[in-house]
């Protein structure tokens, strides 16, 4: 079989690559190959209305299922409403609307094995011969990384009564706090459908799958909403990245293999979100004249370390979040940050910050003990010895 673009992986980022590039150059013969039987796997993504552009929001708008003109955080002490819009997708909805733009240009079932820069081999065999293959296979696991993590288990239910929110609730800080800084995302679909997703920003990417079943149920129930049926659901362990090396990280892997989504690197540092690098790099990529191999991989790479290089102050948030705040004190940082004004809520979100916005996350009463946060202003990657002394440190003062 041949092609000129072989996308390995139908996850987010390459079948958003797929519809666009079916759309701006269909000229283009593009092969999508997932191994599930459907493209995305099994979410809803989400992102702020400022993450993205007129024109890139305006294209993404068939994978938009809900939108929403506000949502609110809670802390203990206070409720804030933001008067931005949210925005979210389904993997169902993603799969459809794909499927419906490529046609038999989409492959499932397909389990590719291997991959090089000009052939994706699948599982039963059949080699692929392309122009160019991206491989956008989902994360992996990186040595020359250091994360912390966002995990979660969401739920999307169906209520026997109204639930009565008017709009997400992005962060529930109200609830107990352990493993980490701990919140309830609920997402309103319908008066009587939600997600509700209970989430750590943990030092463990380990879940207690069933533990944290129960306390969706019992945070519903708090809430006085009668769960009657459970609809989907997802989970995540998704990178924080605290320090690490984005040159050794591109030397692993297939050599010279244009890449996408998660395994690009191309993801928002502090939460973990991928969907408005995903959006960008479709975006640019329908605007592309060549689809060739090395200067597609070239490209791709400096657009990855171009966008390291610009979360570098994202990543010192994440080490003072991580190695300098008391796990069950994380949520104190959360709560300062949400006290600041939107515009720069909306710039942190969509990786924008200036310079005085770094400031004054910054400055101010520290939300963490100073003498730990000063070693997190070098972004040294830290020994295994180095985490279990912090890890020490961190029991006895909590
Ligand atoms: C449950 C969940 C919710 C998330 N919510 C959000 C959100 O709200 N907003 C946001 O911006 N980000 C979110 N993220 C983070 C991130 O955006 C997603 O992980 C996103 O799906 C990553 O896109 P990707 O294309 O890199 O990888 P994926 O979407 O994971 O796609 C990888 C695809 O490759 C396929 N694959 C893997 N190996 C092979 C193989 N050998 N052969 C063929 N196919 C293969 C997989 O089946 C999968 O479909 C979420 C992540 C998770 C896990």
């Amino acid at each position: 079989m041949k092609a000129d673009l072989a996308l390995a992986g139908g996850g987010l980022a390459n079948s958003l690559i797929a519809y666009r590039l079916a759309r701006r150059k269909p000229e283009i013969d593009v092969v999508l190959l997932e191994r599930g039987s459907s493209l995305g796997g099994q979410h809803i993504w989400s992102f702020h209305e400022t993450d993205l552009t007129p024109t890139q929001k305006e294209w993404l708008g068939p994978f938009v299922v809900s939108s929403w003109p506000r949502h609110e955080v809670r802390f203990p002490a206070r409720r804030r409403v933001i008067d931005s819009g949210y925005h979210s997708l389904t993997s169902a909805r993603l799969d459809e609307v794909v499927r419906g733009a490529l046609g038999d240009r989409v492959r499932l079932g397909a389990e590719v094995v291997d991959v090089s820069t000009h052939r994706a081999l699948l599982a039963d065999g059949t080699s692929i011969e392309a122009g160019a293959v991206i491989d956008g296979r989902g994360a992996v696991r990186s040595r020359n990384i250091d994360v912390g993590y966002q995990k979660f288990v969401g739920q999307t239910v169906e209520l026997a009564n109204e639930h009565g929110l008017r709009g997400p609730v992005l962060m529930d800080a109200t609830v107990p706090q352990k493993d980490g800084y701990r919140f309830i995302y609920v997402l309103p679909f319908a008066s009587r459908r939600l997600l509700i997703e209970d989430t750590y920003y943990s030092d463990s990417p380990a879940l207690d799958e069933r533990e944290i079943l129960r306390s969706i149920g019992r945070y519903a129930e708090a809430q006085g909403w009668h769960i009657e049926s459970v609809v989907e659901q997802e989970r995540g362990v998704l990178p924080i990245v605290l320090a690490g090396d984005i040159d050794a990280f591109w030397s692993e892997g297939p050599a010279g293999v244009p890449r996408s989504g998660m395994r690009a690197g191309l993801f928002h540092h502090t939460t973990g979100y991928s969907l408005a690098e995903a959006v960008r790099l479709a975006d640019e990529l329908g605007e592309r004249g060549s689809f060739e191999s090395g200067e597609l991989y070239d490209w791709i790479r400096r657009r990855s370390i171009g966008s390291w290089r610009r979360q570098r102050f994202f990543r010192l948030l994440n080490r003072m979040l991580y190695r300098a705040a008391v796990p069950t004190k994380r949520y104190v940082v959360l709560d300062r940050f949400y006290r600041l004004p939107e515009p720069l809520i909306h710039r942190f979100y969509a990786g924008r910050l200036t310079w005085i916005d770094k400031l004054r996350l910054v400055t101010g009463s520290p939300p963490v003990p100073i003498g730990r946060a000063l070693p997190c202003l070098l972004e040294r990657r830290q020994t295994k010895e180095q985490r279990r002394l912090e890890g020490q440190k961190s029991k006895e003062i909590s």
